[in-house]
């Protein structure tokens, strides 16, 4: 017989982490400081229960993933009943891989191949590789205020914080943090978003040395600020003309924006893209893909990209994106969340205008 749990404070439960996590939390993200940081008990729909017994509205969804809600019935009933009934993961292939694939490519039809990964950040470093593989060139612009992960090159970033606005100069590009070597901040080349002149000022100078560019078309880790269409064109033209690729982060926009991302709702396609997050309703799966040509260069040859891992497209990842991607494409799910998100919107706004809060909404109408 299970023991009742006996009900503990989150500043005690902290208190007792703290001895075994640094900052007492098992990703830097979670800490949010020795008061606020939160030890949940469960979840399920929008709401979150912490270790108290307080509820809580959690519009941040996990950081995104949880576009169906917490423990949707359907995702969680097919990743367990494929567990029970086929198993985890075997290092080998099954028909669900090619069904998943099919099954976005019905949604983002401007892939034509794909490969898994197991995180976004994963997804990104998998399309990068791909891009300088396929390219033979190593570097990469990145724009301004996106985030692409937590891996070395791409863990550099402006530091608009130290910067004047209206400045003639550049913010300086700082690292996040300590572990990351200087040699990787020699990778990228960065450029501000919406901004043709730095765009053409750095494909001036060293086009042929460009992969790829890499960009958030909606900045969800910055405020939501958006890529005008012109400016997508004018990336896509560019990278046409100079032979490099256009890569689409759609890790967060990714069957959120629109069945088919950020990319549909532009009507400008990338050359290969990123998903993750909203593909399985907060299992660990993530995919990245585009044109066969790029695709192709993965592969057994000495020329060839490696890419692979041990957990990658295992069954409870590829069951959950499967159920999702179902339920996305197949109900009404989407028209929700936007008729949702509207209502949301409207609701703050009152309540800002009603205690006189200067405020404005980014990202897509
Ligand atoms: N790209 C974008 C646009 C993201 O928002 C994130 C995560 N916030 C990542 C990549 C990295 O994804 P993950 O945390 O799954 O590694």
């Amino acid at each position: 017989m299970t023991q009742p749990r006996t009900r503990l404070t989150n500043a005690a439960l902290l208190e007792r982490s703290k001895h075994h996590m640094p900052l007492g939390v098992a990703e830097n993200y979670r800490y949010w400081g020795d008061k606020e940081t939160l030890f949940l008990e469960s979840m399920k729909g929008c709401r979150l229960t912490d270790c108290e017994g307080r509820q809580f509205v959690d519009f941040r969804l996990g950081y995104g993933p949880i576009i169906l809600g917490y423990r949707d019935e359907r995702v969680d009933s097919a990743v367990i009943e494929t567990i029970r009934s086929r198993g985890v993961t075997s290092g080998f292939s099954s028909q669900l891989d090619t069904e998943v694939i099919e099954l976005l490519k019905s949604m983002c039809p401007n892939v034509d191949k794909m490969r898994f990964a197991n995180s976004g950040t994963e997804a990104v470093m998998g399309a990068v590789r791909t891009a300088r593989g396929f390219t033979g060139r190593e570097k990469v612009i990145v724009v301004e205020g996106g985030f692409h992960g937590l891996y070395d090159e791409m863990m550099w970033r402006s530091d608009v914080e130290r910067w004047e606005v209206g400045s003639e100069q550049d913010p300086e590009i700082i690292p996040f943090g300590a572990g990351l070597p200087v040699s990787t901040r020699a990778l990228s080349e960065f450029v501000p978003l919406n901004d043709f002149e730095a765009l053409s000022g750095v494909f001036e100078r060293m086009g042929d040395e460009i992969a790829a560019v890499v960009l958030e078309p909606i900045m969800g880790n910055c405020g939501s600020i958006s890529a005008t269409p012109q400016y997508l064109q004018a990336l896509r033209d560019t990278c046409d003309a100079h032979g490099s690729l256009l890569i689409i982060d759609e890790v967060k926009t990714g069957f959120r924006v629109g069945l088919g991302g950020a990319q549909e709702f532009y009507g400008i396609y990338a050359d290969l893209t990123t998903y993750a997050k909203a593909m399985g309703n907060g299992y660990p799966v993530a995919a990245f893909g585009g044109r066969a040509d790029v695709m192709d260069v993965i592969g057994q040859t000495r020329q060839s990209v490696v890419h692979g891992g041990t957990y990658t497209a295992n069954l409870i990842a590829i069951s959950a994106a499967r159920a999702t991607l179902d339920i996305l494409k197949n109900t009404d799910a989407m028209e929700t969340t936007h008729r949702v998100g509207g209502q949301i919107r409207e609701v703050l706004s009152r309540v800002f205008d009603h205690h006189d809060i200067a405020h404005a909404f980014a990202g897509p109408d």
